[in-house]
Parts: C-alpha cells; structure tokens; sequence
C-alpha cells in the first residue's frame, strides 16, 4: 500500500473513531441532563458574579479540551460539561490525612474557573465542610447513598489504616472503621477518585514504619481508582477528571498507577523552565548562591523533576501563577508513589541516596528517567489509541 494511502486511510480511521466520541459523548450528557438533579446555580450568573466573561470561558474550556487530549470540536462539549458540574453529586471521604487536599482545592482568595466548579459540585455528602455532625451527619451520607446509587462520583482523600483491624482510624458513634465506610460508599459509586498521594498511595501516613499499615484506597480496597496524585494535587487536574466524566461516563485513561495521562503522562523535568540550565551543566550548588540568583537547574540541590510525572509546570499553582521550581525550591517527587520515604531527603539529589547503585548526576538522570520513561511511553503508546476510543471502552471500573 502507498504511504499517502496509508496515511489517508489513518485520518479516515481517526475521524470514525472521533465521530464515535462525539456520538457517545452526546449521550452521556443528554443522559446525565435527563437523571440528574437540576443545577442549583445558574452558571451564567455566576460566571458574571466572579468577573468572568463568556469569552474567558471559552477560552479555559478550549485549554481544557486541549489538556484532556481531544480535538477542538469538542470544546463546546467541555462547555456544556463545565456548566453541569453542579448536577454531579459528589460524596467526599475524609480518611487518614491532613486536610490538605480539601484546603488546597477548596480555598481561593482569586478564583477562577477551576474554582468555580469545585465551589458548584453538588456537595451531597464532605465531612470537614458539612455544617451536620453526628447522627445528623451519618444520616446524610446514607440518604445520599441511597438517593444517588451508581450516580455520584465517590471522592476519598487519606489512606486507609489496615492494622488492628482498621481501628486506628473509626468515625461516628457506631464506630465504623475507614475501611468499613470506604468500602460501602465505593461500592455504590459510579466512580472512585483518590483525591492526593496518601489516598493514592499511602504517602505520609504510610510512611516508614507505617505502624497503622495505612495502604491507598485501590490497594486497601482491590478496586480500581483514579488517582489524582499530588501533595496537594492540582485543582485543574480534579476537575479536568470529573469533566471527562461528565463528557463520557467512563475513567480517562490512566497510565500503571492509575493517574490520568492527560494530567501525568509527562516528566517534569523535560517541561521545567529551568532544563536548559540543566543541559548546559549549570547547577545551583547551595541555597542563596550566585547561580540561584540567575535561576540554575535545581537538581543539585534535591530536585525530584527528573523522576516525577505531572503537569505542575504547565497548570502551575495558585490561579496560574507558579510552582515549586518556578519559586525557587526543587520538586519534591509528591506525585509518585511512596514520595515521602523514598524522595527524602528533599533537598539532596537521588544520586546521595544509599540505595540506589548510580554514579553522578548525568546517570542518575538517564537511567531513572529512561526506566521510568519506558513505562510511561507506553501507557502514552496506550493513550494515543485509547484518546480516540475513550468512551466506547468500560463504563467505570477499569482502564481503558
Ligand atoms: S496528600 Fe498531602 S495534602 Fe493531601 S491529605 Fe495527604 S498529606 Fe495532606
Ligand atoms: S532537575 Fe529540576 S530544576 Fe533542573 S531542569 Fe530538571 S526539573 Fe528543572
């Protein structure tokens, strides 16, 4: 066969396979339009209440549809998807954490569409922001169990303890264990999303010695789960996951550890502003020298970047404005699993790290980063095809 037959042939192939997102994507959201709740805010309004104009989110929504991999037809999807986030009822799981999560989503003195959404979800059922307490609050969830079976999208932030039966960590006067009431309340949900790196992968609280065997929710409970990692995580990569499942019904594609490639499918090192430094052998040496002045690669004083996959250079912090690096410290790996243990200490390089048989800065780069560069180009090899045909794999439950 000729190459331009082939390649025509391709686009013929992409287009019947975007045609057929498109058609699954409609829907789903004229399924969600019809059995959900109706919104309770009038977008528009509040749009205009935040000083956002229409065009601002139009703009956002053609970032996001970009973010999430899809071709610029289905920005208006994403708009339409956007405006129903208030419909998706979301019961969100306190477990073994800090609250971090809940804060650095949750809280923004400069909001932005981001926050806006978060600010709309139906909130049916979150400990730390309930006004209800006690029996009232028990009485809450269950309502909300009830009322929104297989509809509401399971949020659990914190690791599950394991020991003594589950007993470091019990809620309510009945005493129920974490473990009890993830289980229950992830077996009635259309989808479980591990909100940051302890309801991921442990993270803190299953820090070495780990004396509450505090595992992830998909370890703890042998069920699959998105797993927006972060220490915190990013808001955008939350909502860019919920839009995707207002838009399709089904999980993003997720790379081996369960992160939505879109989101995780990139090392932060090979997008940090400062690589160039790094290429050209320019190195801070310590904190407060003449080369952090002129913004020299981080990597000699502990930056994780060149083992770590997510987006913070691009999405960035705080409505925009920056990230670690951008600020002057090192990535801290927070994204990974077990980043607590095997990132430290933070602020020297892996190189200095007992364990691992490397010689020098160069080498440690390479070999970390091609291992786990090899891992994740596959999922990306995955992804291409499972970009096109998200949607017309599982419903939930599974990748792509
Ligand atoms: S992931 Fe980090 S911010 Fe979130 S609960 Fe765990 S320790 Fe706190
Ligand atoms: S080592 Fe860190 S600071 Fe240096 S280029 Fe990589 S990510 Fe950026």
């Amino acid at each position: 066969m000729a190459l331009d037959e082939m390649f025509s042939n391709k686009g013929e192939q992409l287009r019947a396979c975007y045609d057929a997102l498109m058609k699954k994507c409609d829907s789903h959201l004229e399924k969600m339009h019809q059995e959900l709740p109706l919104p309770q805010d009038k977008w528009n309004e509040a749009l205009i209440s935040r000083g956002v104009s229409r065009r601002d989110f139009l703009k956002w929504c053609s970032i996001m549809t970009a973010a999430l991999t899809l071709p610029p037809a289905f920005t208006p999807k994403v708009a339409q998807a956007a405006e129903m986030a208030s419909r998706i009822p979301v019961v969100w799981l306190n477990l073994s954490e800090c609250t971090g999560c809940t804060e650095a989503l949750l809280r923004s003195s400069y909001p932005n569409i981001d926050d806006l959404i978060l600010d709309t979800i139906s909130l049916e059922y979150h400990e730390t922001l309930m006004v209800a307490s006690g029996h009232q609050a028990e009485e809450c969830l269950n309502e909300a169990l009830e009322k929104f079976a297989g509809q509401f999208v399971c949020v659990i932030e914190g690791a599950i303890p394991l020991g003594m039966n589950g007993k470091y960590l019990t809620i309510g006067a009945r005493g129920k264990t974490g473990y009890e009431i993830a289980k229950e309340v992830a077996s009635k949900a259309a989808m479980v999303i591990s909100i940051g790196s302890c309801s991921s992968f442990g993270n803190i609280p299953a820090a070495r010695p780990n004396p509450t065997q505090a595992r992830g929710i998909g370890d703890a409970l042998k069920i699959p789960t998105v797993n927006i990692a972060g220490c915190p995580p990013n808001a955008t990569n939350f909502v860019g996951t919920l839009l995707h499942y207002i838009l399709f019904g089904a999980l993003p594609a997720l790379d081996r550890l369960g992160r939505p490639l879109w989101a995780y499918g990139k090392r932060i090192h090979d997008f940090c502003e400062r690589r160039p430094h790094y290429d050209a052998g320019e190195f801070v040496e310590e904190w407060g020298d003449e080369y952090a002045k002129r913004g020299f690669c981080l990597y000699k004083v502990g930056c994780k970047g060149p083992y770590t996959y997510a987006n913070c250079s691009q999405v960035r912090f705080n409505q925009g404005s920056s990230w670690p690096v951008m600020a002057g410290h090192g990535c801290m790996g927070c994204t990974e699993p077990g980043f607590w243990d095997r990132m430290a200490p933070l602020e020297k390089p892996m190189a200095d790290h007992a364990p691992l048989p490397l010689a020098g800065v160069e080498a440690t780069a390479d070999e970390i980063g091609i291992g786990l560069a090899a891992v994740t180009l596959a999922g990306i090899g995955v992804h291409a095809v499972g970009s096109v045909l998200r949607g017309v794999g599982k419903e939930k439950g599974g990748e792509e």
